[in-house]
């Protein structure tokens, strides 16, 4: 994520805003072109969720909703006590997940009806308020339908949850990422000998059955060594799994580096040796402002995992000091970063070509 500036002031906004802090403006995020415009300037109107999920971005031209709003099919029921509040939490999650795609240049299209398969849409659900007996909504993904249990916007609920399934991190931009990744694998890697196998090399035969993958998992846990090739516990239950959880660290790791770019924030002795490389060649000495595109997708991984490192090992421990939990609970390994930089490689290649590759090329 990156910060915004108001367009009547030059004011700093933030993802979030919906009116200038400074002029009183109301404004709008327009997620083409991935910053602020002024609410009803030039044919620009708010989305029709706005005062239902206090959702700040502008309409499409010509339509109702939003680019964001537009993906959902059904939305919990508002006459539900404590449901609004829940949706608007769900909605602020899923616009940063949406953001991460837009700037990746990925495919954010909606499913146009049940059979569309290429199309992504969202139910959010809660589970029925019948008590025990009803259905349980639970969250997953399935042919580019994202279902979410709303009970996750509550952070008790989520926190008792995560404690149950073991999880050392559990939040609904995770949620979101997470099951993202689980579409974007059929888009860009199922259909796709090359790119198959390439996958099958680092994250195993995703033929295994699934249903007794998740079954043997959730009976017996992972194995007490999970940590040297996996990121999460949960990432052995099948490769697909892996896949979600490595595609979403992928997303936490560079989003939060781009706010770091975007904030200046230096990264310790790392960020000031390229600073001064960077500075001495071309201003003598005067140290410059981080350029504004960040681009941390088209950077080679192992700089994105240098930074990384340093951030996360630096926030874990600010944290600490406040009495928080860390920041980052993850170790990544040596097998687990050559996933990530699988990640990071076809992420740079839809950046730079589009989703359609070159048939010569493994990506
Ligand atoms: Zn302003
Ligand atoms: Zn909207
Ligand atoms: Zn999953």
């Amino acid at each position: 994520m990156k910060l915004f500036d108001c367009p009547h002031c030059g004011h700093r906004l933030y993802f979030e805003n919906a009116q200038c802090l400074n002029c009183a403006s109301p404004v709008l995020y327009d997620p083409a072109d991935a910053r602020f415009v002024l609410s009803g300037a030039g044919g620009v109107f708010q989305c029709t969720n706005a005062d239902e999920c206090a959702c700040n971005w502008m309409a499409e031209p010509g339509h109702a909703f939003c680019r964001a709003c537009e993906l959902n099919q059904l939305i919990p029921d508002l006459s539900v006590d404590g449901n609004r509040r829940r949706w608007i939490r769900v909605e602020a999650a899923k616009k940063r997940a949406i953001y991460s795609l837009l700037a990746a240049g990925l495919p954010v299209v909606p499913k146009r009806n049940a059979g569309d398969e290429a199309g992504l849409a969202f139910d959010f659900l809660a589970d029925p308020i019948g008590g025990p007996g009803g259905a349980r909504i639970l969250t997953g993904h399935d042919n580019g339908l994202i279902t979410l249990n709303v009970a996750e916007a509550d952070s008790a609920e989520r926190e008792r949850r995560r404690v149950e399934m073991g999880e050392n991190y559990r939040t609904l931009l995770g949620h979101f990422r997470h099951e993202l990744g689980h579409y974007y694998w059929d888009r860009l890697i199922r259909d796709d000998p090359q790119r198959l196998a390439a996958f099958r090399a680092l994250f195993g035969d995703e033929r295994v059955d699934y249903e007794q993958a998740l079954k043997t998992y959730h009976a017996k846990g992972a194995a007490p060594d999970w940590q040297q090739d996996h990121i999460s516990a949960y990432a052995t239950s099948h490769p697909w799994e892996d896949w979600a959880e490595t595609w979403a660290h992928h997303l936490h790791i560079t989003d939060t580096l781009e706010m770091v770019h975007a904030l200046n924030f230096p990264l310790g002795r790392l960020e000031t040796v390229e600073a001064n490389e960077l500075s001495r060649s071309d201003t003598g000495g005067e140290l410059q402002p981080a350029p504004s595109e960040p681009a941390a997708v088209l950077e080679p991984f192992e700089k994105v995992l240098a930074r990384w490192l340093v951030l996360s090992e630096a926030s874990n421990s600010i944290n600490r000091c406040m009495g928080l939990p860390d920041l980052y609970p993850f170790v990544i390994s040596e097998v687990t970063a050559r996933k990530l930089a699988f990640v990071h490689e076809l992420l740079t290649v839809v950046k730079e070509t589009g989703t359609k590759r070159e048939p010569a090329e493994a990506f």
